[in-house]
């Protein structure tokens, strides 16, 4: 038998049985070996019934009493009762398959596996269960027993799990094919066990310190061709040509020099970054990551102003209309100093004033232009683009930002975010990048405070938001927004800010803002609000990215617990812009554990990488990844969460071989290359690798 053969070759695997096992993405004996368990159960510990308690995880032994079919509300339930000797025990299972009624008889033995409720006795629902022979002692027959990742109403029948036992046992014997993929000092430096090893034990081990051991050496393989990908592509990112920007150029300083404000440590350590990067003939490829408030659009106008003076024009994407008003203010309060041109690029402009803007784009006499998307449409072309700075860069996918980037010839690029991201995170997405931090806040900036209500207490925090309000300070109030009920809640938003009008706040300027509105009644609100000639702003979640209001005090979220921790974050930073006390006020309207746990963070902390922590580890790893690279995440065993230190070690062996071999040519880095040429090719397009 052949490792690349097909697994009808197997005994026992016939065309039925071989679709089933194609549809699990086994089609050959080396497939079969890389279906790892999703977990295993020891075999030696066996819980009594009667000692079961409501909520643990265990495994029981017994034989079946009864079993019949019940309809309950919604649907049919089929309960099978099992008896073990020292109690009874009932499994459920909800809409279950003809396989499941028939698979059970009266005096069957059963293993069972699963959490035990307590419903008029123990429960457990849709348990992993598995018959035994009446002889069999399943404590004997080995201690650690994989369990493979079968649907667990056994849609998938014929197919189980010791029958996926079996065939797994059958394709081991030609583990000897197996052939060696990291080369051997790597192996040797991380301590890490071989493939072949690892392959056998992941499946069948008698100990937990082997399988632990083959758990690592497999998770360590799925991160380092990840960071070999990564390391490539920053490699790849270097072969291309760039203008080097030398000169600090005549515009740097008047601006620089007449801010009102000094930059903080962290500011000047990015820019000069960034200038260092600029010095190089292939392009930057820098993420700033910095908290909101940090003060990321100083150090981006600073960097437009040293790509200007060194001749070439610089493009400025952001993902909302609102920002992209909001930076051209800014960038042009600096650039005139310098009298930089600076031009607005949205979606719907007057013909004329659009095509006026691509003409001075097109020869060159515009340097700088700041838009939305509207920036990557086909008709806008460059003289000599030298430089792109992508605002709120996870807003993007991977081919907007191409798209931008392809318009110059490899034009240094400058990515910011303010999502913090937990380390382990960002060398996975942004392993290609090289990262600058601003990790301090300017010195003027006061805490916001932040609490939790429950909605009793909302009359107290209207009193407060009308203080605030007669003292001249002015309040965004904010509702939820979440895309798959998008209708109902921007109705609600509509609702609260015609009840706050009438009611709460009857008597003050309300003005609303929502996604749905048109771009110029954005603006007028906006404006309205910066004019404070509004003093309560009632928005959905369009105000999360980027707005600078600094007389606005109070930011009270609605429905807080609907949201994410990082928007949160980033929801707040919305206030304590200015050098007042601000105030951020989260109503609970639903109180689990979690909600209550989860925003309790909100109260301890303002640091953005702690929330980004906690938020990780309560909401997995999908808030922070948007589009970019998301096809990374199909890991069969490794996690980004829990391998930190794999992923580091993972990281500097992938990293330090492509600094030595970078096309991989190397003859021991050869068995590495096949693999990774045939596992990794849809990522590969870009990365010149033969
Ligand atoms: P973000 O990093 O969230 O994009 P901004 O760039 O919008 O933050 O900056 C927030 C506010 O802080 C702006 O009003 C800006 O003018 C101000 N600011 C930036 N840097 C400093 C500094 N070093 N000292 C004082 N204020 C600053
Ligand atoms: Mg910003």
């Amino acid at each position: 038998m052949n490792l690349t053969e097909s697994i009808s070759q197997l005994k026992g695997v016939g065309p039925r049985r071989g679709k089933i096992l194609n549809n699990l993405g086994i089609h050959t004996i080396m497939d079969l070996l890389y279906y790892f368990p999703r977990h295993h159960l020891d075999r030696t510990i066996f819980t009594q019934i009667s000692s079961l308690k409501k909520g643990i995880l265990c495994s029981v032994i017994g034989k079946v009493q009864t079993f019949s079919e019940r309809f309950i509300r919604g649907g049919k339930m089929f309960q099978v009762v099992v008896y073990d000797g020292t109690g009874l025990l009932t499994l459920n299972w909800f809409n279950s398959t003809q396989y499941v009624k028939n698979f059970f008889k009266v005096g069957d033995k059963l293993v069972i596996h699963g959490k035990v409720q307590w419903y008029r006795g123990f429960t457990i629902t849709h348990p992993e269960f598995e018959k035994i022979q009446d002889h069999e002692d399943p404590t004997k027959t080995g201690n650690i027993v994989p369990v493979y990742p079968l649907t667990n109403d056994l849609k998938i029948k014929g197919v189980e799990q010791r029958m996926l036992r079996t065939l797994i046992k059958e394709a081991l014997s030609c583990i000897d094919q197996v052939y060696e993929i990291i080369p051997k000092d790597v192996l040797k430096k991380h301590s890490l066990i071989s493939l072949k090893l690892a392959l056998t034990y992941i499946h069948f081990s008698d100990g937990i310190e082997k399988l632990n051991s083959a758990k690592n050496r497999l998770k360590f393989d799925e991160h380092f061709f990840l960071q070999l990908l990564l390391a490539l592509k920053k490699k790849s990112i270097r072969l291309s040509k760039s203008k080097r920007l030398i000169d600090i150029g005549p515009y740097f300083r008047p601006i620089s020099e007449t801010l009102d404000f000094e930059l903080t440590r962290s500011q000047k350590n990015v820019i000069q970054d960034i200038h260092a990067d600029f010095r190089n003939d292939y392009p930057m490829n820098r993420l700033i990551q910095g908290d909101v408030g940090s003060g990321k659009t100083i150090v981006a106008i600073l960097v437009t102003a040293l790509a200007v003076g060194n001749n070439v024009q610089v493009a400025i994407m952001v993902p909302t209309e609102v920002l992209a008003r909001q930076h051209y203010d800014s960038f042009k309060l600096q650039l005139d100093k310098a009298n930089i041109r600076c031009e607005l690029i949205l979606g719907n402009m007057k013909k004329n004033e659009r095509s006026n803007i691509l003409a001075g784009l097109e020869d060159g006499s515009i340097s700088v232009v700041i838009g939305t998307h509207a920036l990557i449409q086909k008709d806008v072309l460059f003289n000599n683009l030298g430089l792109v700075v992508i605002d709120e860069q996870h807003r993007f996918g991977v081919n907007q930002r191409a798209n931008l980037i392809d318009k110059g010839k490899s034009p240094h690029c400058l990515a910011m975010t303010a999502t913090p991201i937990p380390r382990t995170l960002s060398i996975t997405y942004y392993g290609d990048m090289d990262i600058s931090i601003i990790d301090e806040l300017p010195l003027n900036r006061i805490p916001v405070v932040t609490r939790v209500v429950e909605p009793d207490r909302l009359s107290k925090v209207y009193d407060f938001i009308r203080t605030e309000v007669s003292s001249g300070r002015q309040v965004i109030v904010v509702y939820p927004l979440v895309e798959e009920s998008e209708k109902l809640d921007l109705a609600a938003a509509v609702e609260a800010y015609k009840e706050l009008s009438k009611i709460q706040f009857n008597g003050l300027e309300l003005g609303l803002l929502h996604g749905k509105m048109k771009s110029n009644e954005k603006k007028n609100m906006l404006n309205k609000f910066e004019r404070n000639e509004i003093s309560i702003l009632v928005s959905t979640t369009v105000i999360e990215v980027g707005i600078d209001i600094p007389n606005a005090t109070v930011m009270l979220i609605d429905h807080a617990e609907r949201f994410g921790l990082s928007q949160l974050h980033q929801l707040r930073g919305r206030v304590g812009r200015g050098s007042k006390r601000s105030y951020c006020i989260l109503v609970r309207r639903k109180t689990t554990e979690t909600s209550r746990d989860r925003l309790a963070i909100m109260e301890k902390t303002s640091d953005g990488f702690k929330i980004a922590d906690e938020d990780l580890n309560l909401r997995g790893p999908g808030e922070f990844i948007g589009e970019r690279q998301s096809g990374f995440l199909s890991y069969k065993i490794a996690n980004m969460i829990t391998d930190g230190p794999i992923i580091s070690d993972a990281r500097a062996a992938a990293f330090s071989i492509i600094e030595k071999d970078p096309s991989l040519e190397n003859s021991v880095n050869e068995p590495m290359k096949r693999w990774f040429m045939s596992h990794y090719s849809n990522y590969l397009e870009k990365i010149n690798l033969s």
